[in-house]
């Protein structure tokens, strides 16, 4: 092991190593990656099945210390956004989305199918953890279960720019850790109301994953890990603006089991290379070969994301151009309507037009989406994760 993977980045192989060092078994090496990923136990003193001795030599590494939460809102629908702070003072975003309510409890997110723009949680699952699972409001005994998805950041802002991102106009300031990554979703599962469990995370806070490569895959591998988290591998699922060496890298380090989001948000060069200045790099013939290489294994698809932003990628025509850009690829789509940004004056079409750009995607055969904002009253909903009481570096207006 290298010695400056962090305590909470580590897999239980690495701990035996890391325990050697301070007079611990090989066997202690599992407790306390249990403690840690499976209990959320993050004060070595409280890990009563140690010696003693072991204990006080854990202590010093003070992990409890790895973030803290600044400040926790809860919006109308439960949705939760917690500010962590890091050990150096920057800060960023997870959010906790409870799985949508029904008149029994909670029910799997419906599909939008017939317009009703409250429908599709941001859950990833969608109708694939219909088919393997059965439904989000599983019971136990007589109260029923509620599936939460956690939405984790992996950047303290990002450099990408999207136009209509508020993480991306506030430019990246650094990389998380791998251990940071890990202490959100263990921050966010001490969080959980009573009855509610976490079952799914999406990489969509504030940041590109894929241009934090390491802690990105080490964290993938901790938070799956059967003795922690263990969180199915597709149930996670990392969201990307498209950085294709690193899509060939992600699918082949994890042989395609972890569920693949693409942000689209168009579907030619120009307009999408106005959204996004990443597709300059990575045009969209590169990033659809790069999709279809994807290790899918059978079943699966990837999920495209487009978020729809009045009067620069929301026409007919340019879903009529999406219909064709997919052909052939096992995908589903979740349409987004922009969520405003202080920083942009740009802004989500009216619901008409999202219905009829999702019409268009539907009756040409593909299973459409509308996603729901979620938390929009906290500030909560994707790309408005920007860093709470900074301005941002610049402001866009080009509307
Ligand atoms: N950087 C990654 C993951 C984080 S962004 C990515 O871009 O995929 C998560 C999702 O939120 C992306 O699909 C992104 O395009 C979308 N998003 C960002 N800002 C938005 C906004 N203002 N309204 C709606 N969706 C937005
Ligand atoms: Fe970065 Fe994703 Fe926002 Fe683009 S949408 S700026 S890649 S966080």
């Amino acid at each position: 092991m290298s010695p400056s993977v962090p305590p909470l980045a580590r897999t239980p192989e690495e701990w035996v190593e890391a325990l050697e060092s301070l007079g611990g078994r090989a066997f202690h090496a599992r407790q306390v990656f249990r403690w840690l990923q499976g209990r959320s136990v993050l004060d070595a003193r409280r890990m009563t099945d140690l010696p003693t001795s072991l204990r006080e030599k854990l202590a010093p590494l003070e992990m409890e210390r790895t973030i803290d939460v600044a400040d926790e809102r809860r919006a109308a629908d439960d949705t939760r956004k917690l500010l962590v702070r890091m050990r150096d003072g920057a800060r960023v975003e997870t959010v906790l989305i409870p799985g949508v309510t029904g008149p029994k409890g909670r029910l799997p997110s419906p599909v939008a199918s017939d317009g009703d723009p409250t429908f599709a949680a941001m859950e990833q699952g969608d109708e694939d953890d219909l088919e393997d699972d059965g439904p989000t409001g599983e019971t136990k005994g007589a109260s029923p279960v509620i599936r939460v998805t956690q939405c984790i950041s992996t950047q303290v802002g990002c450099a990408q720019g999207c136009v209509f991102c508020a993480s991306g106009v506030a430019g990246l300031k650094r990389n998380l850790g791998a251990d940071e990554i890990v202490a959100q979703v263990l921050t966010g599962r001490a969080h959980l109301d009573e009855g509610e469990r976490l079952t799914n995370v999406v990489y969509m806070g504030m940041g590109e994953p894929l241009a934090n490569y390491e802690a990105t895959a080490r964290s993938l591998r901790i938070l799956t890990h059967p003795d922690g988290i263990a969180l199915s591998s597709r149930r996670v699922t990392v969201s990307t603006s498209g950085l294709v060496p690193e899509i060939a890298r992600l699918g082949q380090d994890f042989g395609g089991k972890v569920g693949l989001a693409i942000s689209l948000h168009a579907a030619d060069d120009d307009t999408r290379t106005h959204l996004m200045p990443i597709n300059r790099k990575y045009p969209l013939a590169t990033l659809m070969d790069a999709l279809r290489a994807y290790p899918l294994p059978p079943r699966r698809r990837i999920t495209i994301e487009y978020t729809l932003v009045a009067g620069k990628n929301d026409t007919a025509l340019e879903a009529r151009k999406l219909v064709k850009l997919l052909r052939g690829l096992p995908v589903k789509v979740n349409l987004i309507p922009m969520n405003p940004i202080e920083a942009s004056t740009l802004g989500p079409p009216e619901m008409s037009g999202v219905l009829g750009f999702q019409r268009i995607l539907c009756e040409a055969g593909y299973s459409c989406f509308i996603r729901r904002r979620r938390g929009d009253d906290v500030a909560a909903a994707c790309g408005q994760l920007a860093l709470l009481g900074a301005k941002p570096k610049v402001r866009v207006n080009r509307a």
